[in-house]
């Protein structure tokens, strides 16, 4: 089953002419981790915004968990959606302290024993009074994470989540960051323009040049890896 399914989606944005993305058809199995990988401006940060529904596509359709959310005649808000987004600068709220970062916006009964639950996955258990600014960047990026999937999301989205951190670190995160979606059980698309990160976290591969999917398959298909 396909969590994430795009059918001939395109966008232009107001004032330009060359569309960002081109009658884009993209499948996602369920719990697998897809890259979307190409140089600056091919279009990746345009496609999670579609998915996320920040922006509507141009014909086409877009599923998430086997229900249409834009087409035509849908439009499912982003905040219905069922997505996690973590950014490249975390997006924290500098006020909150880490319980609080986890949890805003959850009302659920279970809001404490879920923030620990995700606190626990990203190894990050002691941490829930620290405000953002006692954290490094990596532990930032943590809580990044877990926020997106406290709330149980259908989909993660992750748009350059590693591009501030230092390279040893990065090393790390990659490691890290599979991990916790792989043990989350998380249907994800990581955006990157940095191949390494590509072969270390990806189960597909799909590269990206100016709007249209060039290429995709797995790490071993593309680069003939590992
Ligand atoms: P990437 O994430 O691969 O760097 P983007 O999706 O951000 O690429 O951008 C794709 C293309 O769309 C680029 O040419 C970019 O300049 C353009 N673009 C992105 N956002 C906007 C916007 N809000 N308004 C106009 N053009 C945009
Ligand atoms: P990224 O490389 O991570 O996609 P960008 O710096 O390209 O980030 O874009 C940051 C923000 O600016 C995004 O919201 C994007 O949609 C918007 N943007 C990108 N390119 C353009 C553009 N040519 N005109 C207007 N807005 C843009």
């Amino acid at each position: 089953m396909y969590d994430i399914q795009l059918k001939t989606v395109s966008k232009t944005y107001l004032g330009t002419n060359e569309p960002a993305v081109k009658n884009l058809s993209l499948n996602v199995e369920k719990g697998s981790i897809i890259t979307l990988l190409g140089p600056s401006g091919c279009g990746k940060s345009t496609t999670l915004r579609l998915i996320a529904g920040f922006e509507r596509a141009e014909g086409g359709s877009i599923s998430l968990a086997g229900k249409i959310v834009s087409d035509e005649n849908t439009w499912v808000p982003p905040e219905k959606r069922g997505v996690g987004m973590v950014f490249q600068d975390y997006a924290l709220f500098p006020h909150l302290n880490v319980f609080d970062n986890i949890g805003f916006g959850y009302k659920e009964k279970d809001r404490k024993s879920r923030v620990m639950e995700v606190l626990e996955l990203v190894n990050l258990k002691g941490f829930e009074k620290r405000y953002p600014y006692e954290l490094s960047g990596g532990q930032q990026q943590r809580v990044a994470l877990a926020r997106a999937l406290a709330r149980r999301p259908v989909v993660v989205l992750l748009d350059e989540p590693f591009s501030n951190l230092d390279a040893d670190l990065r090393v790390t995160m990659r490691v890290e960051v599979k991990r916790i979606l792989k043990e989350a059980g998380a249907t994800a698309i990581f955006v990157s323009h940095d191949q390494k990160d590509a072969l270390a976290i990806s189960d597909v591969i799909a590269v990206m040049k100016d709007g249209v999917l060039e290429q995709i398959g797995t790490p071993r298909e593309i680069y003939r890896y590992p």
